[in-house]
C-alpha cells in the first residue's frame, strides 16, 4: 500500500538504467524508512544497508573501473540515490564520498591517490567527508578562511581554519577540506583541496545539535595547524574553481536525487492513503482539494527529475560549464519540488499525518535540507539571474 510513485519508463532511460533503477528499488524496499528509523532512534548508522549497497557495487557505480568501480556516470549514482530516496532509506554519504570526493580524487587526484582512495570509495569500506562551509563566510564560499602554509624544510603543508555543518566526519576516513593557500588568502577564492585524515593532529569536530532525524551528523571542525604531508594536496594549487565545481556539480545533481527521492517517498504514502481513507461518501483522494496538489506534486518531481538528468548527462559527458547551469536548476526545482510533495503528503493524512506511526512528520524538517545545502534556493536564483540572464548584482 505504501509503494512509492514510480518514475514512467520510457525511452529516455536506456534498458540498463532501468534495469539498474528496479534493482536499486528492490534493495530499498528491503530496508525502507522503518529500518532507518530504526537506526536513528538507536544511533547507529546504515551499516547494513551500506555494506549491501556496496556489495551489490551501487556506491561505486560511477567510479572508475580499473579501480573497482563501476565505470558509470554521475547520471547511474543519482539513481541509485534517488531509488533509495524513494524507498525511504536514502544513504546521504553518498552525496560526499563518492560524488564530490571520489569524483575530484578519479579527475584531478595523483595515481598514489587514486589507488589509495578509490578502491576504498568504491566498494565501500571507506567513505569520505566534505568541508567548505565556514561559519563566517556561509553562502559566500569567496570568503572562505581556512589556510594552508608550506613548512620550507619538510614541504608540509599546515592547514588552520575553522568548518561547520559538515556531514558524517565522525565515520569519514578523512574529510576533503576546501581551503586557500596563504598566498591567496585574499581576494576571489582560489581554491585548494586537501585531505585531512580524521584522527589527525588539531584536527577537532564537535557534533551540531541538529532538528533533523537522520544518521548523519553534522559537526563543527578545527583545524588547529593541521600538519599534512606534501601529497595530502589533490590537484594543483592553482587549479582554482575548475576544479572544486569538478565536485560541486556532481553534489548539486546528487542533492537534486536526493530530494526527488524524498519526494516520491512522501507522495506515495499520501496517495496510498488518499485512496482508502474516507470520511464521506469516497476515498479522500475523490476530493480535487487532495487529489490536484498530489498530481502537482508529482508532475514537478518529474519535470525536476528530467532536469536533473540533463545535468547529470552533461556532466558525464564532460561539459563543466552547462552543467553548472542545470545541476543548479535542478537541485532548486527538486528542492522546491520536495517541500511541496512532502507538505502535502503530511496535509493528506490529516492528523496522522503528524503520528510517528505515518512517520511522515519529521520529513518536513528534512526536506528543507535539499533548499539549504549544498547551495540555497536564493544563491540558485542570484547564479541564475545574473549568469544566464545577465542581470545586475546586488552584492
Ligand atoms: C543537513 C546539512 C548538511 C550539510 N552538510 C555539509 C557538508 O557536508 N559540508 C559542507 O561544507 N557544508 C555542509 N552544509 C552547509 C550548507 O552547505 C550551508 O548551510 C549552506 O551553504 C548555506 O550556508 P549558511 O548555512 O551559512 O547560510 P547563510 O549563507 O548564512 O545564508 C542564510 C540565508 O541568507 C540567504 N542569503 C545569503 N546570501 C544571500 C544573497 N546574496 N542573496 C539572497 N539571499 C542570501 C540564504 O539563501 C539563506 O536563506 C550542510 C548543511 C545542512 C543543513
Amino acid at each position: 500500500m505504501n509503494a512509492p510513485v514510480a518514475p514512467v519508463a520510457s525511452v529516455l532511460e536506456s534498458e540498463e538504467h532501468q534495469a539498474l533503477r528496479s534493482a536499486v528499488a528492490a534493495l530499498g524496499r528491503r530496508y525502507g524508512r522503518d529500518y532507518m528509523t530504526r537506526v536513528v532512534r538507536e544511533e547507529g548508522h546504515p551499516e547494513e544497508l551500506w555494506a549491501e549497497a556496496a556489495k551489490l557495487g551501487y556506491l561505486g557505480v560511477n567510479l572508475p573501473e580499473e579501480y573497482g568501480g563501476g565505470g558509470g556516470g554521475i547520471y547511474e549514482l543519482s539513481l541509485v540515490l534517488e531509488e533509495l530516496g524513494a524507498s525511504g532509506a536514502p544513504l546521504l554519504m553518498l552525496v560526499v564520498s563518492p560524488a564530490i570526493c571520489g569524483t575530484v580524487i578519479s579527475r584531478f587526484g595523483t595515481p598514489e591517490q587514486k589507488a589509495a582512495w578509490l578502491p576504498g570509495l568504491a566498494d565501500g569500506s571507506r567513505t569520505m567527508a566534505f568541508g567548505i562551509t565556514e561559519p563566517d563566510a556561509g553562502s559566500n564560499s569567496h570568503r572562505i578562511t581556512t589556510t594552508a602554509r608550506r613548512d620550507p624544510d619538510s614541504g608540509d603543508w599546515i592547514l588552520s581554519g575553522r568548518k561547520v555543518f559538515v556531514s558524517g566526519v565522525d565515520i569519514a576516513d578523512a574529510t576533503l577540506i576546501v581551503g586557500r593557500t596563504e598566498d591567496a588568502r585574499t581576494g576571489s577564492l582560489k581554491p585548494c583541496l586537501f585531505i585531512v585524515p580524521r584522527d589527525a593532529e588539531g584536527f577537532g569536530r564537535r557534533q551540531i545539535d541538529m532538528e533533523l532525524q537522520a544518521p548523519e551528523k553534522q559537526f563543527e571542525l578545527t583545524l588547529d595547524d593541521v600538519r599534512l604531508p606534501a601529497e595530502a594536496l589533490v590537484g594543483d594549487e592553482d587549479a582554482g574553481l575548475l576544479q572544486l565545481f569538478a565536485g560541486l556539480n556532481p553534489e548539486r545533481v546528487m542533492t537534486a536525487a536526493f530530494a526527488i527521492g524524498m519526494g516520491r517517498f512522501a507522495l506515495g504514502k499520501a496517495v496510498a492513503y488518499a485512496k482508502e481513507r474516507s470520511v464521506w461518501k469516497a476515498p479522500i483522494g475523490a476530493h480535487q482539494a487532495i487529489a490536484h496538489p498530489l498530481a502537482q506534486a508529482h508532475i514537478e518531481l518529474e519535470t525536476a527529475r528530467l532536469m536533473m538528468q540533463k545535468a547529470a548527462h552533461l556532466y558525464d559527458a564532460g561539459d563543466d560549464i552547462g552543467a553548472g547551469e542545470a545541476a543548479n536548476m535542478a537541485k532548486y526545482a527538486a528542492a522546491e519540488a520536495c517541500v511541496k510533495a512532502v507538505d502535502q503528503a503530511v496535509h493528506t493524512l490529516g492528523g496522522n499525518g503528524l503520528t510517528r506511526e505515518f512517520g511522515l512528520a519529521s520529513l518536513i524538517t528534512a526536506s528543507r535540507v535539499a533548499r539549504i545545502a549544498p547551495v540555497s534556493r536564493e544563491m540558485i536564483l542570484n547564479y541564475v539571474s545574473h549568469q544566464t540572464l545577465g542581470l545586475p548584482k546586488s552584492y
